[in-house]
């Protein structure tokens, strides 16, 4: 398959270059056109618009809801490259019936952080070296995350071994809310937090104990963030002052870190805008749920392997809203988004959307309350096509699947999929580990990602 694939991580400078050259590329079949903004983030950093077709039949493809999310961004304008170039099936494209639409990043304050910082690190890398780091923190995420999910697990045992079924859940916040800064997790502790908050009971010692042997054979858990700690060393420093909206931006995360609130090395891993607001749960209903939350627990800390990080306050993970005592406001990024998406309603000239989100290897399709034996056909035929990709490049049979339902609102993917027609949620990459994760494996993830998500959609735009 004959596509234009660049394997590099991009940061501000190499994002503002490799959209100029896609403008600017003599071989391209397809114009590309570079509109005016469709809005700007608090910093004044503009959020770009990009098009190709003349086509009504509008096609939206947006990227970097969450500012770590870089492979989202990567696969947008990878696709707008060679769609231009008429790449691959892309020859075809009919351009008279389509006009594909294309917002590269969202949330360009969290991608700049995310980037400069990872920048600060991996500059000096060639391809290899690269993807070697990129693998090392694949497998330090992967580890991070299964030990925080052995002790849960070894927690909500214990709760069904005493008979505290229904609340194991609120038993394990209440564990992380207390020992989320520890680095080593002891039988003692357990025990501790067992006797003093949940039941006193002669049996815990000994069901502790065997529970212990069981998951891990120790007496003495490391709960050290490894995926964290390889960016221990950097600072607000890696953000330059190049321009007014620079300024801005490093003074607002200087306003966040001030207290050590969080971990330094979040700025490589920067979900949120510069309010401290992530995107994708910057929606009033789950605004409704995280106060509910608040006004229980006060103080809530993320899961997994980010149960270190406070989300309870603007942070680099992100709150739904930039003050939970205020009321519900959405931020500029999305308030840009809705109208642009209302816009081509109102006109008649919406048709579709993907939402680029980065890693699960999963489309999310509609509906989202009912029907779970609904599959759309276009759901259908877009997993089938990736499917038959990786089979035809890495004779692997995995997949991509669909996800037809959730039970309720929680993100702003879900709200478009609720009001506009074949609006989908991809998750790009199989293999996880934000930011970078996904390029810790060029030939068998990062490309065959990019490509067959590709193919997919050159493969449904033969049914219209
Ligand atoms: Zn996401």
């Amino acid at each position: 398959m004959d596509y234009n694939i660049k394997y590099e991580l991009l940061n501000y400078d190499k994002l503002m270059k490799r959209l100029n050259d896609i403008l600017n590329n003599k071989k391209n079949i397809f114009q590309v056109i570079k509109h005016k903004p469709i809005g700007f983030s608090s910093c004044n950093f503009p959020i770009d618009h990009y098009s190709i077709g003349h086509g009504k039949k509008h096609i939206i493809y947006f990227a970097g809801c969450h500012g770590n999310e870089i492979i989202g961004v990567d696969f947008v304008t990878q696709l707008m490259n060679n769609l231009a170039l008429g790449k691959g099936n892309f020859q075809n494209f009919p351009d008279n019936i389509y006009t594909v639409d294309f917002i590269p990043l969202l949330n360009p304050e969290g991608f700049y952080i995310t980037t400069y910082a990872l920048s600060s690190v991996t500059s000096n890398l060639n391809d290899q070296k690269l993807e070697e780091f990129c693998e090392r923190y694949f497998l330090a995420y992967k580890k991070d995350d299964q030990v925080i999910k052995n002790i849960n697990n070894l927690i909500k045992d214990v709760c069904k071994k005493m008979n505290i079924i229904n609340i194991s859940d609120e038993v394990i916040n209440k564990f992380w809310l207390y020992y989320h800064d520890y680095e080593i997790i002891t039988k003692y502790n357990l025990l501790n937090f067992f006797k003093l908050y949940i039941i006193d009971n002669e049996n815990i010692n000994k069901i502790i104990d065997e529970l212990m042997t069981l998951y891990f054979n120790n007496d003495r858990i490391n709960i050290i963030k490894e995926h964290q700690n390889i960016f221990n060393n950097i600072s607000l420093d890696v953000i330059p002052n190049i321009d007014n909206n620079h300024q801005i931006l490093k003074n607002k995360l200087k306003v966040m870190y001030q207290n050590n609130l969080f971990p330094i090395s979040t700025l490589a891993n920067f979900y949120a805008n510069s309010n401290g607001v992530n995107l994708n749960d910057n929606n009033p209903y789950y605004y409704d749920y995280f106060k509910k939350r608040l006004i229980r627990e006060k103080e809530i800390y993320a899961k997994g392997r980010e149960n270190n990080i406070l989300i309870s306050l603007p942070s680099p993970i992100g709150m739904p809203n930039y003050d939970m005592n205020k009321p519900f406001k959405y931020e500029n990024e999305n308030k840009a988004l809705l109208n642009f998406f209302q816009n081509y309603q109102n006109s008649d000239e919406y048709f579709m959307s993907f939402n680029c989100h980065s890693t699960g290897g999963l489309l999310y399709a509609k509906p989202i309350y009912n029907d779970s034996m609904f599959k759309s056909k276009i759901a259908t035929e877009y997993i089938n096509k990736i499917n038959e990709v990786y089979k035809n490049m890495l004779n692997q049979d995995i997949t991509y699947e669909i996800m037809p339902k959730g039970k309720m609102i929680t993100g702003i993917g879900d709200l478009l999929r609720e009001k506009y027609r074949n609006a989908y949620l991809l998750e790009l990459s199989k293999m996880g580990g934000n930011p970078i994760g996904p390029y810790g494996d060029r030939k068998n993830n990062y490309e065959v990602t990019i490509i067959a998500n590709m193919e997919a959609l050159s493969n449904i735009l033969r049914f219209f």
